[in-house]
């Protein structure tokens, strides 16, 4: 489960652009992640862990927190060398996208699914009248989050974010997050003891992260608490609520998979070519099935495997999921889960499976060779964002190839031989 990093905390501080998603590849994570890691790796010696909590105890009390709940929350608290780890592992290999989706989308979790689905029936559409969520969504997001519930992580939450405010990349980001996590227990949502998650501080059955927890998190069951822990009908209302603030619109898709006419330009297959559903049509980018959507609403084409793989139009909802999460992996996850709980639904088009996806070496290979070669994919993170997409498909367009972006072998091959 993506339970490891940090994400809904991603629409809020843009400098934070987290590494999504533990099984995403990838060529789906956003630019800004090493970069940020580089950067705050700074000379100072570090401060011992006392005289940093003294420090941390008068910013709380400043910000409002009561100092005996402080006292009391931060009783026994030590660094968690295990939360340091993994913050700052960085895999050589991530899964391809099919795998992924094999996965967040398998059988069992579509059958489990569509019995929650049934049996809160009464209480998500409750939810859809309130906040214009529909359910198939949010169950898929329950579904991906936490396992329905049965996987909210077990780290405590303020340890971990204490552990990574003092000796964590990004401490910045993790001290708002932690001032955040002693706001709701000073709230009285849940007690220090219950309050576990992700070794990131994500928490509950949506694992949501402090900040987003105190703009997002409601009471739905109306016990008086916002408890995403205890409670699905808090998690699923404070997901919809979520999503609502993200732009979510009611009755459109999240997007389609489509087909291409023969001799397609691969290079509108990008997240900045955003066209109506006419303009498309006009293109020759057929949907497999009728979608319901209108021919003005605004989509983007993507193709997440290259042009030898499905291609999706994706509209505007798929943006609000990216805002949950910023990995299209994810999303495109969420919204084959969502499809799935109504009616079985698949992926028509076939996915490269034989292709061996560059390991995060070769792709920092790939990119130096690029810049070698007089291309500019930016710096050689190992990441591929818009620069390398756009230095890709320049290179894949001198050579004739389709110019889909899409980093394989073949390419870094090519530009060995160079
Ligand atoms: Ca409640």
């Amino acid at each position: 489960m993506p339970h490891q990093f940090p994400r809904r905390a991603l629409a809020l501080l843009p400098l934070l652009l987290l590494a999504a998603c533990a099984q995403a590849p990838a060529e789906n994570l956003p630019t800004a992640a090493p970069q940020a890691a580089a950067q705050t790796t700074v000379e100072e010696p570090l401060a011992s862990f006392a005289d940093w909590r003294r420090a941390l105890r008068s910013e709380a009390i400043a910000a409002g927190i009561d100092a005996a709940l402080f006292d009391r929350v931060f009783a026994g608290v030590t660094p968690d060398p295990a939360v340091l780890k993994a913050d700052s592992s960085q895999p050589e290999f991530t899964r391809p996208v099919w795998e992924y989706l094999d996965g967040a989308v398998s059988s069992s979790r579509i059958g489990r699914g569509r019995v929650l689905l049934a049996q809160h029936s009464l209480v998500l559409q409750r939810i859809e009248q309130q906040y214009g969520v529909e359910a198939p969504i949010l169950v898929a997001i329950w579904g991906l989050e936490s396992n329905f519930g049965n996987n909210i992580g077990s780290h405590s939450v303020i340890r971990s974010l204490a552990t990574l405010a003092y000796d964590g990349r990004r401490q910045g980001f993790w001290r708002v997050q932690l001032l955040a996590a002693l706001q709701i227990l000073q709230n009285g949502d849940i007690t220090s003891d219950r309050m576990i998650g992700s070794w990131a501080g994500a928490m509950g059955q949506t694992q949501f992260m402090p900040t987003t927890y105190n703009q997002h998190a409601v009471d739905f069951d109306g016990d008086g608490k916002r408890d995403l822990w205890g409670s699905s009908t808090d998690a699923l209302a404070s997901a919809a609520h979520y999503l609502q603030a993200s732009g979510w619109q009611r009755g459109q898709p999240w997007g389609f998979e489509v087909s291409l006419p023969g001799g397609f330009d691969y290079s509108l297959a990008d997240p900045e070519q955003r066209r109506s559903l006419a303009e498309w049509a006009e293109l020759g980018v057929r949907p497999l099935a009728p979608t319901g959507a209108a021919a003005n609403a605004r989509a983007s084409l993507q193709l997440p495997a290259g042009h030898r793989g499905p291609a999706f139009l994706l509209l505007d909802n798929f943006r609000s999921i990216l805002k949950y999460n910023n990995s299209t992996s994810y999303a495109l996850a969420i919204g084959l889960l969502a499809d799935n709980l109504l009616r079985p639904s698949e992926v028509k088009g076939q996915w490269p499976r034989g292709e061996r996806q560059l390991g995060r070496s070769e792709r920092v290979e790939l990119q130096e060779l690029l810049t070698n070669a007089g291309f500019d994919p930016g710096p050689a993170d190992g990441i591929i964002g818009a620069n390398t997409r756009k230095a890709i498909r320049a290179l894949q367009l001198q050579l004739n190839w389709p110019a889909d972006g899409y980093p394989t072998t073949e390419l870094l091959q090519q530009l060995r031989a160079r």
